[in-house]
């Protein structure tokens, strides 16, 4: 079993038992450690014991992790755009109460290209 500390910034200020460590007057916060149990398929939450420390995390590093991987352009897939009349009931209100009526309704259905 391998593990890694949380990587939240303020992961060892927030005051819950679970980050509790030391004894007698050298008790201190200390940062989650998680436990891994797939290493060779790293999940988001290896690396940080909750979304508030992740959240945390990205706002202090954003601009190093969109450095990474950097947008410049916007991306596209190309679709399909079908609209199709298909008849449909709504229930208005009438001198009887309210009674079901037919009305030509419109589905749009958006699909991949390639699918
Ligand atoms: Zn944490």
């Amino acid at each position: 079993m391998s593990y890694n500390w949380c990587h939240g910034p303020e992961c060892h200020t927030q005051e819950t038992q679970s980050r509790v460590r030391g004894s007698g007057d050298n008790k201190v916060l200390r940062t989650r450690r998680i436990r891994v149990y797939k290493p060779e398929e790293p999940h988001i939450y290896d690396f940080f014991c909750n979304q508030s420390c992740l959240m945390d995390f990205m706002r202090e590093h954003i601009t190093s992790v969109i450095a990474i991987a950097p947008r410049r352009e916007a991306l596209e897939t190309p679709i399909k755009v079908v609209k199709e009349k298909y008849e449909s009931q709504r229930y208005r209100y009438t001198d009887n109460g309210y009674q079901p009526q037919s009305y030509q309704a419109t589905r749009t259905t958006i699909s991949l290209k390639n699918s």
